[in-house]
């Protein structure tokens, strides 16, 4: 393995549930890191730096801010705003302002913890991989899924080759689970709507056409998971 995470996290998230197991990793990943900017090492130079330049996005404020240590976030924030009132001046003229404007609207654009969950998950991206190559009865376990959502097919994709010389069989397997996920996915929602003409209105639904329109949400957008 030349990336050093450790395989724990997919071992237990593989495990043939119905939801994507990269959505529950990240999730597990995420409240980790998070969590981190809450503790002790907030304080230290580096780290201080690094929130001063790149803030948080709305997503990992509202989990800071949903954690019991208000204090840890408000010392973070209250440097923050020090970068923030740097940006805030009073422009001279309208192409003065314009410009202020944009550099206004990106210091929303940038998360310390998003940039760390990225490089986090590409590592995670790579190691199905090369799980996938070096412990055969992964296979199995890889089949036993039931796809992914479409952002985590797709990077699956993507990092393939760290499969080495099983890539070809990787990405048919990944295929095969991923194409079953949509198909079965498309029938239900047909169901659903085939469903709603008044004539068929004593046939019951099954359960994969009632939960069709969530599906579909899970698909596209990936799961969402509180942890
Ligand atoms: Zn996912
Ligand atoms: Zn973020």
């Amino acid at each position: 393995m030349n990336y050093h995470i450790g395989t724990m996290l997919i071992d237990e998230n593989f495990d043939g549930k119905c939801d994507c197991p990269l959505c529950r990793i990240k999730a597990r990943v995420d409240q980790r890191l998070t969590e981190s900017y809450l503790g002790e090492g907030v304080m230290e130079d580096n780290t201080r730096a690094e929130v001063n330049k790149l803030g948080f996005c709305d997503h990992h404020y509202s989990l800071l801010f949903a954690s019991r240590s208000k204090l840890g976030l408000a010392l973070q924030i209250s440097t923050r705003l020090n970068t923030v009132l740097k940006e805030i001046k009073l422009p001279k003229n309208a192409k003065e302002a314009k410009k202020q404007g944009d550099a206004v609207l990106k210091l929303n654009e940038t998360c310390v913890v998003c940039k760390y969950l990225d490089e986090h998950m590409i590592r995670y991206y790579k190691t199905v991989a090369q799980v996938y190559q070096n412990v055969a009865s992964f296979k199995d376990r890889l089949l036993a899924t039931h796809g992914f959502c479409l952002e985590h097919y797709a990077v699956l994709l993507k990092y393939s080759s760290c499969a080495g010389g099983k890539q070809k069989e990787y990405l048919a397997d990944l295929y095969t689970v991923q194409i079953k996920r949509i198909e079965q996915l498309k029938k239900d929602v047909d169901e659903f709507t085939y469903h709603h003409d008044y004539r068929q209105v004593n046939n019951p639904l099954s359960q994969g056409a009632k939960d069709c329109l969530k599906e579909t949400s899970n698909l596209f957008y990936g799961d969402k998971f509180k942890i």
